[in-house]
């Protein structure tokens, strides 16, 4: 199965306590999509100004990705910058240059239309829900969302969560979105208003993920060093969608979503070892396997004799 992604594309510009990097290859899509693409075919959705790199965009092919749905328009790319404080888990936007994402409409070309599992990465929940106007009867919907839309367009993302079966959001957001300190009342809060499941991210601390009476906390991978923690969410939410493509043939259910959180996080924990989408250009999947059955067996809750 394929996987759709719709998202931002994006020059981002990157600064920790100890580097600055200016032009990067960045954007929700640009992550999600090279995540996506370790498991599964792909299909990317977005816009790109003139000035975009054409190694960017031979990038993408070397990864198989699917590129009928990137526009190319007159204009410059989205441009976003940010900078982290010193536990790089605080991060603060310089600034926005939307650019020709200004007007960006996401619409299908009609081979996507009957894509399997969908991927409305971070981008406004408006077009997100056009998105779903377009897309024939997917298998599963994945929504990943940030406080912008939750602060801007609260009602647009309260509208589009009946048609999503998973939101992915972090805990900063979930407790912001819900007015619940608890995640697990955020959680829950949360599924009300639509999604069957739900992914709460928690940095360096894992992740949670909520169904049905049904509850997995996931740990992170513990890594030494991180580089650029940018994109973690978005290389997450590609891996997981990527691996239940990859996966699944019947009903998505609990179990299955349980392993895909897993590889996503798997994927994010490599991601931040570079900056932009260095240490995913490098990785190979045998580089994701070795690290899976490492996390498995850190993760074994009872110690083996
Ligand atoms: P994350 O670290 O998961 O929050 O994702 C960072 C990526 O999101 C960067 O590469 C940015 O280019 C992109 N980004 C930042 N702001 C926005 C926005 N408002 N809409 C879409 N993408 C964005």
């Amino acid at each position: 199965m394929s996987v759709l992604v719709v998202g931002s594309i994006a020059l981002d510009t990157v600064k920790t306590p100890v580097e600055e990097h200016a032009d990067l290859l960045g954007g929700s899509a640009s992550y999600a999509a090279v995540g996506a693409s370790f498991f599964s075919p792909v299909r990317m959705v977005g816009v790109v100004g003139e000035d975009f790199p054409k190694a960017h965009v031979e990038y993408f092919a070397s990864r198989k990705i699917d590129l009928e749905g990137l526009r190319v328009e007159p204009g410059k790319t989205f441009r976003w910058s940010g900078e982290y404080m010193w536990d790089l888990n605080t991060r603060e936007t310089r600034s926005v240059e939307l650019n020709v994402f200004e007007h960006f409409t996401p619409e299908l070309p009609g081979s996507y239309v009957e894509t399997e599992i969908v991927l409305l990465a971070n981008i406004a929940p408006k077009l997100q829900s056009h998105v779903l106007d377009q897309v024939r009867q997917p298998r599963f919907v994945i929504a990943d969302t940030m406080d912008l839309w939750i602060n801007i367009a609260n009602d647009d993302l309260r509208a589009l969560l009946p048609r999503v079966d998973m939101l992915i959001l972090n805990d900063s957001e979930a407790r912001q979105f819900t007015g619940q300190t608890s995640l697990i009342k955020a959680g829950a809060a949360i599924r009300a208003m639509g999604p069957r499941f739900v992914a709460i991210k928690k940095g360096e601390h894992g992740c949670l993920l909520f169904g049905e009476n049904e509850f997995f906390s996931c740990g992170a991978y513990p890594l030494e060093d991180i580089h650029d923690p940018t994109g973690a969410g978005d290389t997450f939410a590609g891996g997981l969608a990527g691996y239940l493509a990859a996966e699944e043939r019947g009903n998505i259910e609990f179990a299955q979503l349980r392993r895909a959180v897993v590889f996503g996080s798997v994927l994010a924990s490599f991601n931040v070892e570079a900056f932009s989408l260095e240490r995913l250009r490098a990785l190979s999947p045998a580089d994701i396997d070795e690290r899976y059955k490492m996390f498995r067996q850190m993760s074994q809750f009872e110690v083996l004799p």
